[in-house]
C-alpha cells in the first residue's frame, strides 16, 4: 500500500540539566534515529519497553514536539517545520488517543461537548448538525447518544476510551495514532476497545500507529510491528513473520516473555539480563550489547543498520548480517 505517513531519521534528544548554573551534564537520547512508514488503511504497531521513546515518535509525528532531527511526511507533505497555519490540514487529518482516558477528558465537560469540540474548532458543523453528528459518532463506538448529555465520571474507563475514540473519529482523520490506548484499562476491557478500534479501520480505512509495550495487545491489531530499543527501531516485519521468525535477540527475548495462548496468565520473567540501560548517554554502538547475550566486540563499536533480511523483514543486528540466519 502507498505510504500514508514516511518518518525518516527522526531524532528527538533532549538536554539534562544539573546544578545551579543548570549546566548541560548529558544527553537524552529519546529518539535516536528511526525510519518506519504507515501506508493507506495499515496499522503499525509500535512495540518496546516502558522508556525506549514510543511516545516521544508519537509526540513528534503529531508536533507535539519539536524533533531534533529527520523528516516526517503525511501524504507525501513534509509537515517536520510547518507553521500553525500550513499545519492546519495536516492536523486534522492526524488524530492520537493517549493511554489515560480520565486524564485527557475535560472533567468539566460533557461526553458530547469532548466529542463536538473539535468540529467547533475547525469549523465543521454546529447546532442541530453538529449534535446529530455527535450522536452518530457515539453509536459508532458503542455508546448511546442520551450518553451525550453525562459527564466524564458518569462513565467506566473502557467507555472512557470510547469517547476519546469518537472525538478522534470526528474529523474524518487518515492517521490514528493510539499511545498505549489500552495499557490503563481492566483485560477484560482491552479486547473489546481494540476490536472496536479494527471494526471502524474496517469500515473507514484510516491507518493506525499502534503504540504498546505488551506484544500480545499489539499482535491483534497490527499488520506489521516495528520493535524499539533505547530510541531505535531494532526490527520491522509483518506480524505473522516476526512471530514465527524473530531475528533480533531483543525480539526474540520480549516474544520468550509473552504467553500469547493466554494473555491473562502471570508474565514470565522477561529472558533479558539486566535492566533498560539509561537513555541519558545510551551504550555505544548497539544500544542492546550491555544485554546481549550474543554480544561481539564490533557490537560495542559499530551501530548495526536496519537491514533488509527477507521479504520486508529488517533487522538491526551484526550477527544476521553476517550469518543470514536466525540467531
Ligand atoms: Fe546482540 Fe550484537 Fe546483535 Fe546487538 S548487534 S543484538 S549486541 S549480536
Ligand atoms: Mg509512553
Amino acid at each position: 500500500s502507498p505510504a500514508l505517513l514516511e518518518v525518516s531519521d527522526l531524532v528527538k534528544h533532549y538536554p539534562v540539566r544539573s546544578g545551579v548554573l543548570r549546566r548541560i551534564v548529558g544527553t537524552v537520547h529519546a529518539v535516536d534515529g528511526i525510519s518506519f512508514s504507515v501506508g493507506v488503511g495499515e496499522t503499525l504497531g509500535l512495540v518496546g519497553e516502558s522508556g525506549c521513546g514510543k511516545s516521544t515518535v508519537a509526540r513528534s509525528i503529531l508536533r507535539l514536539v519539536e524533533p531534533t532531527g529527520g523528516t516526517i511526511r503525511l501524504n507525501g507533505l513534509d509537515i517536520t517545520h510547518l507553521g500553525k497555519a500550513a499545519m492546519r490540514p495536516s492536523r486534522r487529518s492526524m488524530q492520537i488517543v493517549f493511554q489515560d482516558p480520565f486524564a485527557s477528558l475535560n472533567p468539566r465537560m460533557t461526553a458530547g461537548d469532548i466529542v463536538g469540540e473539535p468540529l467547533t474548532v475547525h469549523g465543521i458543523a454546529t447546532g442541530r448538525k453538529k449534535s446529530e453528528r455527535v450522536a452518530e459518532l457515539f453509536e459508532q463506538v458503542g455508546l448511546r447518544p442520551d450518553q451525550m448529555r453525562n459527564y466524564p465520571h458518569q462513565f467506566s474507563g473502557g467507555q472512557r476510551q470510547r469517547i476519546c475514540i469518537a472525538r478522534a473519529l470526528s474529523l474524518d482523520p487518515k492517521l490514528i495514532v493510539c499511545d498505549e490506548p489500552v495499557s490503563a484499562l481492566d483485560v477484560s476491557i482491552q479486547a473489546q476497545v481494540i476490536n472496536l478500534l479494527i471494526d471502524l479501520q474496517g469500515k473507514h480505512g484510516f491507518s493506525y500507529l499502534f503504540i504498546a509495550h505488551d506484544l500480545a495487545v499489539v499482535a491483534h491489531i497490527s499488520h506489521r510491528v516495528a520493535v524499539m530499543y533505547l530510541g531505535r527501531i531494532v526490527e520491522v516485519a509483518e506480524k505473522t513473520e516476526l512471530f514465527a521468525n524473530p531475528r533480533h535477540p531483543y525480539t526474540q527475548a520480549l516474544l520468550a516473555s509473552v504467553p500469547l495462548a493466554d494473555p491473562r496468565a502471570k508474565r514470565l520473567k522477561p529472558m533479558i539480563d539486566g535492566d533498560v540501560p539509561s537513555p541519558i548517554n545510551p551504550p555505544s554502538g548497539c544500544a542492546f550489547h550491555t544485554r546481549c547475550r550474543h554480544a561481539m566486540a564490533r557490537c560495542k563499536i559499530e551501530r548495526p543498520k536496519l537491514t533488509e533480511t527477507g521479504t520486508r523483514h529488517q533487522v538491526a543486528c551484526f550477527l544476521n548480517k553476517e550469518t543470514g540466519l536466525s540467531v
